[in-house]
């Protein structure tokens, strides 16, 4: 099942790297002019260049999303320069990882301002947008297995997380009658920047060792799940949350 996404413009944020990256290229490979952005703007340079180069359409925005003032004037340079916005990709995210008792408040609040407030107020702005522009809209908010189960050690990792998945239908619900379908996809671990140094590590090999098919997955596992809610054929989907995790939230994995 092809998804043709020519003629929508697609804005995604935390796009320097890791998922973001793959899914940039992902979104340009379905036809969409993508918006690629990040804090790190040579990263993101380099994404939007080898889209451009392959014969998309693309361009690299300056964004951090826990400055919730500077996500209107980002999403209004798109416009001006790609067309009204159909989808926001939701996926800059921070691990906040420390123990309950020993995380520091600024680490705390910082995962909070991206996971959670950078999430609600890029969909807000963007929302804005699609209601303005009458476009059918798509969010879909990178969630993670965190926002069902417990990662050990991660608690304000897995509570930003919970947060995001309760957001998602609440927009939802909110934008129904707006023509914005708002939904969150759930993946399992993958390697990239977040939890590469985790990995090679005694409690990551053991922790690897305890997932039901023993392994991390691929960002490329995502795709069909991702397309399936960036697409049309979220006409009427609007509020769930896809997990693809290779059966690690599974009782027993973990
Ligand atoms: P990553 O490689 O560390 O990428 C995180 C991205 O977020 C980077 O591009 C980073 O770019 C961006 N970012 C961080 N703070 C930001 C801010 N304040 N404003 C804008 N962008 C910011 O990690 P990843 O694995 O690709 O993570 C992507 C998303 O997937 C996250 O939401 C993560 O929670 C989620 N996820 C990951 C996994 C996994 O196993 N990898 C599993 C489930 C869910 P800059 O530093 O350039 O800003």
């Amino acid at each position: 099942m092809a998804t043709d996404l020519t003629g929508t413009v697609a804005v995604i944020t935390g796009a320097s790297g890791g998922l973001g990256a793959h899914f940039a290229r992902l979104l340009a490979a379905n036809g969409a002019a993508v918006a690629v952005t990040a804090r790190r703007v040579d990263k993101i340079q380099a994404v939007a260049d080898e889209i451009t180069v392959g014969g998309g359409r693309a361009m690299a925005l300056a964004l951090d999303v826990a400055d919730a003032a500077a996500i209107g004037p980002v999403l209004d340079a798109v416009q001006a320069e790609l067309g009204p916005i159909g989808i926001l990709v939701n996926n800059a995210g921070i691990g906040g990882d420390g123990l309950a008792l020993d995380i520091s408040i600024e680490d705390f609040d910082a995962t909070f301002n991206v996971n959670v407030r950078g999430t609600f107020f890029a969909a807000r702005e963007a929302a804005k947008r699609m209601i303005a522009a009458k476009v059918e809209g798509r969010i879909v908010n990178i969630a993670s297995i965190a926002s069902h189960t417990v990662l050990p050690g991660l608690s304000a990792y897995c509570g930003s997380k919970a947060a995001v998945a309760m957001l998602t239908k609440s927009l939802a619900r909110e934008w129904a009658r707006r023509g914005i379908a708002v939904n969150a996809l759930a993946p399992g671990y993958i390697e990239t920047a977040i939890n590469d140094a985790w990995w090679p590590t005694e409690g990551g090999q053991k922790q690897l060792k305890g997932f039901p098919r023993r392994r991390l997955m691929d960002a490329s596992d995502l795709d069909e799940a991702f397309l399936l809610l960036a697409g049309p054929a979220a006409r009427a989907i609007t509020g769930s949350l896809i997990t693809v995790d290779d059966g690690q939230s599974l009782p027993g994995g973990g």
